[in-house]
């Protein structure tokens, strides 16, 4: 039952330093030198880094969408992830449609049936888990309904300022959305783009023949991004509430995220990988599709922004967005020994607005972080360790179970290799897609052993997890950083 971790070097958000580690039933119960513990099964660590397991705050596993679904589940995403060094994920509930009122009391509809059908989505989990709920539906019932969100632990809302006449709430909806968070404790998460704008740039932009993957980027305006998020932090000031701007993507929103927070706004702002690497030139490739997602790619000046407030600290998370699809969906795939296809960006051939939107990165956030963001000379180990896992734990309310290498801590652990080489792709990557976004790239720095709960779930190239070992995570309430 007790495991001895030796000789490591430990990386916190805010320290580095020399010890071992004492794990016992899943928790950290002791860290310090030279531990001599003779009943522990002893894990030598010496050479590698010992980091806390990384927390993903943003995955859509099993997402249905035009027509198809996300090609990872909560079994094999989870997988994909712990194989990058990442032991909790934060997942995306779909608000059903409300019934009407009068028909929702009982067991039928509201939140209740919709985290139902997710926790059954769910049961299938690798690593630990909790989920946001999306508000894309708001009346007098859903208002009242939301506090019942906090009981099943679930103190994260997401609204959005696009997709009209699906997903959005107008602007007054969600400032009472962000008023009774405020009350009840609840942070809310906001999809920042302008849907007014992306409605009447997509049927001009059909309508003169352009259907190729760029026109994504192109009816999806960096401004619509960059004023929808100061708008709800506006508002979200107003409401004395914090805010979490999701998967930024422009250089106006981190100045703007700036400004907010200079003007005591509570305000935060993650943003994602691809991001930081690629641009609208991606789309304009023949396979473009591959980096279709919503909001879109942008330009370098945007990559180096998001860097900048990375640095400064002005950002403080980098999610995933992960919601993979096949590149194309009519070739199966091996994946443990089967073969598949899902439906994926081939759905989108003639018209760009019929792409499955998302991308793979549940696994690739830590590798390509490190390799690229570390030692590159962009941000510190402990940043590193800070955006990946301290600060999504604690902003979403799992601090200090999850995301710290504390006495009482849960024992997710990665035993980090600084010095492992490898030639990232698809082929190595562990999504249940056929396409990686950093085929090629080369990568220094790679989990060798990685622990959920004390329990070695991937050693290098095993894979020692399994399907239902992942806990569902009841969260409670977050700090604003
Ligand atoms: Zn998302």
């Amino acid at each position: 039952m007790k495991k001895l971790i030796k000789n490591g070097t430990l990386i916190t958000a805010s320290d580095t330093f020399q010890a071992d580690i004492l794990v016992e039933d899943g928790k950290i119960v002791e860290i310090g030198q030279a531990l001599h513990i003779p009943d522990a099964e002893p894990v030598d660590a010496s050479n590698k880094l010992v980091l806390p397991g990384g927390v993903d705050p943003h995955t859509h596993f099993d997402l249905e969408m035009f027509d198809t679904v996300s090609s990872d589940d909560h079994y094999t995403g989870h997988k994909a992830a712990a194989f990058g060094g990442t032991t909790t994920v934060m997942d995306f509930v779909v608000q059903n449609p409300p019934l009407p009122i009068g028909e929702r009391a009982g067991v039928r509809g509201g939140f209740r049936h919709d985290v139902d059908l997710w926790l059954q989505k769910a049961e299938k989990a690798a690593i630990d888990y909790s989920f946001h709920m999306n508000l894309t539906h708001f009346d007098e019932q859903v208002a009242k309904e939301i506090p019942s969100l906090v009981e099943m632990g679930i103190t994260t809302l997401k609204v959005f300022t696009a997709y009209n006449g699906r997903l959005r709430l107008d602007d007054g909806n969600i400032f009472k959305a962000l008023r009774i968070a405020k009350e009840n404790g609840m942070l809310v998460m906001l999809h920042a783009e302008n849907g007014d704008v992306i409605e009447t740039l997509i049927p001009e932009a059909l309508a003169a023949g352009h259907t190729s993957p760029e026109w994504h980027a192109l009816t999806r305006p960096a401004w619509g991004a960059a004023e929808a998020g100061l708008r709800v932090a506006g508002m979200a000031s107003v409401a004395d509430a914090p805010l979490y701007i999701v998967h930024m993507n422009a250089a106006g929103e981190v100045d703007m995220l700036k400004y907010a927070r200079k003007h005591g706004v509570k305000v935060m702002g993650e943003t994602c990988p691809q991001y930081l690497f690629f641009t609208i030139d991606h789309l304009r490739r023949p396979d473009g599709a591959k980096w279709i997602c919503s909001p879109p790619m942008r330009t370098e000046a945007d990559n180096a922004r998001l860097w900048q407030g990375i640095a400064d600290g002005t950002l403080q998370t980098i999610g995933t967005d992960h919601c993979p699809f096949f590149y194309d969906g009519t070739k199966p795939i091996l994946y443990e020994g089967q073969e598949v296809a899902i439906p994926g960006k081939e759905l989108g051939a003639d018209d760009f607005t019929k792409i499955p939107n998302g991308l793979p990165g549940v696994g690739d956030r830590l590798p390509v972080m490190w390799t690229y963001g570390v030692r590159a000379g962009k941000m510190s180990a402990n940043q590193f360790v800070a955006l990946n896992a301290t600060n999504p734990a604690k902003i979403f309310g799992l601090y200090p179970r999850k995301g710290a290498l504390l006495p009482g801590s849960d024992a997710d652990i990665v035993i980090w290799d600084p010095e492992k080489k490898v030639k990232y792709g698809v082929a190595h990557a562990q999504h249940r897609t056929d396409y990686n976004l950093y085929e090629g790239w080369e990568l220094v720095g790679y989990p060798e052993k990685v622990f959920l709960r004390g329990e070695l779930i991937v050693d290098n190239e095993q894979w020692l997890g399994k399907r239902g070992g992942g806990q569902f995570l009841k969260r409670g309430e977050g700090l604003v950083l």
